[in-house]
C-alpha cells in the first residue's frame, strides 16, 4: 500500500499541512465511466480493487471482502495518513446517493460512522473529521458516493478554534453557544426537531448550512442515528436542490479523545458556488453573495415533507 503523508507545521502561522505527494498519483474517474472506464473499486463485486476492508455490514453473514455488504469500510489507497484515512462506501451500488437512502439504511451508515470515529479515537487519534465531498469539483476522485474519515494526532486548527470560542462563550454566558445559536437562527433556521438545521449569521460559503442535535450533546458516538437519519436526508437533499450542479462538501465535527471544556457536535454543509479569492485567502474574511436569510428560505422551500 502507499505511505501516508508528512504532517508538517507553518511556525509563523500555526498552520498546518499533510504533504503526501503519493496521493497525486491517485485515479480520478468523475468524469464519467465511459466504454473503456476501469472498474469502480466501490461497487459490489469489485472488492478485491481495494485494500482489505476494516469494517462492514453484512447482514446475512459472509467474509470479509467479499460481497453481501450494505455499508464497507476501506483504508484509503491512497492516504492522507498511513492507517488513519478511512473510505465508508455507504452503499454497494454505484448510483446510491446518501440522501437517497432509506431512513433505515442511512441510520446504517450513520451508525458506522459512529463505530469507525470511536475506532480511531479509542487507538489513539486526537481527533475525528469524517468528510463528505459531492459532486464533481468538489475534490472526490472516485465517483461512487462514499465518505472519508481523518484520524490526526493532533487536534486540527478549525476544531481547536471551534473548541476555544465555545470555551470563550460558557466562561461568558454560562451556556453553549451551539445550543444558543439554534434555537436563536429565527428567519435563518431551516429545520426544528431534535436536529435542527440553520444558515449561521456570518457564513464562510454562500449557504454555509449547520446541523446540530437540539439535545446538548459534545460527541457524535453518543448521537442517535435513527432520529438522525431523516433529518440528515431531509437538509442534505435540500441544499442539493438548492444548489444545482454545484459542487458540495460536508464535515462532521465532534468532541476530541481528550476532551476538557464544552463542545457540541455539529455538521457544517458548504457550497461551493464561489471561489475563495486573494482576500478571503490572506484575511480570513469571507465575502458572501447570498444573504443567509435568503438561502435559509430557499432550503426551507426545498425541503422534502418527509
Ligand atoms: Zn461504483
Ligand atoms: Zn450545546
Ligand atoms: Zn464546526
Amino acid at each position: 500500500m502507499t505511505q501516508g503523508g508528512d504532517l508538517r507545521r507553518n511556525p509563523v502561522s500555526g498552520g498546518l499541512a499533510i504533504v503526501a505527494p503519493a496521493r497525486a498519483s491517485r485515479p480520478a474517474d468523475t468524469a464519467g465511466r465511459g466504454a473503456g472506464a476501469p472498474p469502480c473499486p466501490f461497487c459490489a463485486g469489485n472488492e478485491a480493487l481495494t485494500p482489505p476492508e476494516v469494517d462492514a455490514v453484512r447482514p446475512a453473514g459472509g467474509a470479509p471482502d467479499g460481497t453481501g455488504w450494505r455499508v464497507r469500510v476501506v483504508p484509503n489507497k491512497y492516504p492522507a495518513l498511513a492507517g488513519r484515512h478511512e473510505v465508508v462506501v455507504h452503499a454497494p451500488d454505484h448510483g446510491a446517493e446518501l440522501e437517497g437512502l432509506a431512513d433505515e439504511a442511512l441510520a446504517e451508515v450513520i451508525r458506522m460512522w459512529r463505530r469507525r470515529i470511536d475506532a480511531q479515537l479509542s487507538s489513539g487519534a486526537a481527533a475525528v473529521t469524517l468528510i463528505g465531498n459531492l459532486g464533481a469539483g468538489s475534490g472526490a476522485s472516485l465517483e461512487h458516493p462514499h465518505e472519508q474519515l481523518f484520524a490526526t494526532p493532533v487536534v486540527p486548527p478549525v476544531l481547536l478554534d471551534e473548541l476555544l470560542e465555545m470555551e470563550r462563550y460558557r466562561n461568558r454566558y454560562g451556556s453553549c453557544v451551539v445550543c444558543d445559536e439554534a434555537e436563536a437562527a429565527g428567519e435563518r433556521s431551516v429545520l426544528g426537531g431534535p436536529f435542527p438545521a440553520w444558515v449561521p449569521a456570518a457564513t464562510r460559503y454562500n449557504g454555509e448550512l449547520w446541523l446540530a442535535p437540539a439535545a446538548h450533546e459534545p460527541d457524535f458516538r453518543t448521537a442517535d442515528p435513527a432520529a438522525l437519519a431523516p433529518a440528515f436526508r431531509r437538509v442534505l437533499a435540500a441544499v442539493k436542490a438548492s444548489i444545482g450542479e454545484a459542487p458540495l462538501n460536508f464535515w462532521l465535527h465532534t468532541a476530541p479523545a481528550d476532551l476538557r471544556g464544552p463542545f457540541h457536535w455539529h455538521v457544517e454543509f458548504a457550497p461551493r458556488t464561489s471561489t475563495l479569492a486573494g482576500f478571503e485567502l490572506g484575511s480570513g474574511i469571507h465575502v458572501v453573495t447570498r444573504a443567509p436569510e435568503e438561502a435559509a428560505a430557499a432550503y426551507r422551500d426545498a425541503l422534502p415533507s418527509a
